[in-house]
């Protein structure tokens, strides 16, 4: 069986890209699995251990670092993120899909090491939708909400480097659009491979 694509897909604070992964993982209708990072940040009140991150000490991660167990890392936001390689190697050699969902330093890192990832940037047309959806969300003190909003131009500005761009202002297109690189991208690789 050959190995299953890598997708990444960043994007700033609010793009809604999350939402996005989720729908995808829902209705794309491909075998596609999510993997699960590690991170130092405190879990949110809605999220669950090994189901949204796995929440480790700083201690912890910096063991993991260590002893080679992250395909990639970054501090984002002031917490350390990680793509953990077990994550992405079994089940990409059973044959899924695997999405990373990591932050433009992590994507970079995955591109050099794995250049037939295919790379998705999630942005919205408006800047003011960044502000008005992490505040709607109401998941960050004031100050983590500024320091999201900081990073957003930054974020904006590697855009260029990603395969694609996707703008979410309409939820069901940009899942559409997603849905469809990324089985343009497996078809394409499984034509070459065969
Ligand atoms: P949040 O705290 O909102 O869950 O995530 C903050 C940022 O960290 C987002 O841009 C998210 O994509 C990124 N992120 C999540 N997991 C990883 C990871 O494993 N590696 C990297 N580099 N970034 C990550």
């Amino acid at each position: 069986m050959s190995q299953g694509p890598l997708v990444i897909i960043s994007g700033p604070s609010g793009s809604g890209k999350s939402t996005i992964v989720a729908r995808l993982l829902a209705t794309c209708g491909l075998p596609l699995r999510l993997a699960v990072s590690a991170t130092t940040r405190p879990p949110r009140p809605s999220e669950v251990d090994g189901v949204h991150y796995y929440f480790w000490s700083r201690e912890r991660f910096q063991d993991e670092v260590a002893a080679g167990a992250f395909l990639e890392w970054a501090e984002v936001y002031g917490h350390l993120y990680g793509t953990l390689r077990r994550e992405v190697d079994d089940p990409r050699s059973r044959g899924y899909g695997v999405i990373l969902e990591i932050d433009v330093q992590g994507a970079a890192q995955v591109r050099q090491q794995c250049p037939d990832a295919v790379a998705i940037f999630i942005r919205t047309s408006s800047l003011d939708t960044y502000a008005q959806r992490l505040r709607q969300r109401g998941t960050e003190d004031p100050a983590a909400l500024q320091r999201r909003l900081a990073a957003v131009c930054h974020e904006l500005d590697q855009a260029p480097r990603y395969d694609y761009q996707v703008v979410n202002d309409d939820l069901e297109q940009a899942v559409a659009q997603v849905c469809d690189i990324i089985r343009r991208h497996w078809q394409r690789r499984d034509t070459h491979a065969g």
